[in-house]
C-alpha cells in the first residue's frame, strides 16, 4: 500500500509536466487546475469484461480484466483531476449480466445490454470503452483504437487517440480502424472508442501491461488524447491570449 502510494506520487509528478507541456503547445493554461476543454464534460470509460468474464488471457497468466479495470481507474483520475464528470461502468470485478440471465445463460448479452444502457443514461461527451487484444501468433502487437463505421466524431477521436498510442506506448504502426460489428459501438453515438491497449499474446506487450507504471503510461495516452478531442480550437479568438500573441 505504502509502495503503491510513493509511486503514484511520482505519478503525478510526470503528468502535471506531461499536461503543462500541453497547455503549453495548446495554450490553455494551468495544467494544475483544471483543464477548460474537459470541464464538466461527461465522460464515461467502460473497464471491458469483469466477474467470470475474464476476456483474454495473456500467456504469463494475466487476465484481461484485471488490467482493463486498473487503467479505467488511472483515466478516471485523471479526467477527474481536470474538472470532468466521469462515470465508470464497473468499479470491481463483476461485470453487468443481471442475476436472472445469468441464471438463464444470458450472460454476455445482459452485461452488453445493461453497459449500453449504463452509458445511454448518462448522454455522455465521449465514450472510451478498453480492452486487451489477443491473436493465435506472438508476434502480434500494437495498441489500437477502432470506431464504428460512419461514425465522424468516433473517428475523430479515435485518430487522435492512435497518434498519442503510436507516440507515447509501446512501438505500433497501427492505425485507427473501423468496424461495424461491435455491440457498445453500434449503440453508443458520437465519440465513442473501443481502444484495444495492446496484445496479451505478445510477450513483451504481456508482460508490460501488468505493470502500474506501464498502464499508468496507458492512461495518460488515453487522457492526453481526450484533451486534444476537446481542447479549445486556436482559431476561436474567444481562446487567443493577448500574452501569447
Ligand atoms: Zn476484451
Amino acid at each position: 500500500m505504502r509502495e503503491r502510494r510513493t509511486s503514484r506520487r511520482g505519478w503525478r509528478t510526470g503528468v502535471a509536466a506531461w499536461a503543462a507541456a500541453l497547455a503549453w503547445t495548446f495554450g490553455i493554461g494551468d495544467a494544475a487546475a483544471a483543464e477548460p476543454g474537459l470541464v464538466g464534460r461527461t465522460i464515461v470509460i467502460d473497464a471491458g469484461h469483469g466477474g467470470p468474464d475474464g476476456g483474454a488471457m495473456g500467456i504469463n497468466g494475466e487476465v484481461e480484466k484485471t488490467i482493463t479495470l486498473a487503467v479505467a481507474f488511472k483515466v478516471a483520475d485523471l479526467l477527474r483531476e481536470a474538472g470532468a464528470d466521469v462515470h465508470l461502468t464497473r468499479t470491481d470485478d463483476d461485470d453487468l449480466a443481471s442475476d436472472e440471465d445469468r441464471a438463464a445463460r444470458r450472460r454476455q448479452q445482459s452485461d452488453l445490454r445493461n453497459r449500453t444502457r449504463f452509458v445511454r443514461e448518462r448522454s455522455p461527451d465521449a465514450f472510451v470503452s478498453i480492452h486487451c487484444n489477443s491473436a493465435p501468433s506472438p508476434a502480434w502487437r500494437g495498441a489500437q483504437t477502432i470506431y464504428m463505421e460512419g461514425n465522424a466524431e468516433g473517428e475523430r477521436l479515435a485518430k487522435i487517440m492512435q497518434a498519442h498510442f503510436r507516440a507515447q506506448l509501446l512501438p505500433t504502426k497501427r492505425e485507427a480502424d473501423d468496424m461495424n460489428t461491435l455491440y457498445l459501438l453500434k449503440r453508443i453515438e458520437g465519440a465513442a472508442v473501443l481502444a484495444e491497449i495492446g496484445f496479451l499474446s505478445n510477450p513483451d506487450e504481456a508482460a508490460h501491461l501488468v505493470q502500474e507504471r506501464y498502464q499508468q503510461e496507458v492512461a495518460l495516452a488515453i487522457y492526453t488524447a481526450l484533451l486534444e478531442y476537446f481542447a479549445p480550437s486556436a482559431e476561436d479568438p474567444r481562446d487567443a491570449s493577448p500574452s501569447m500573441a
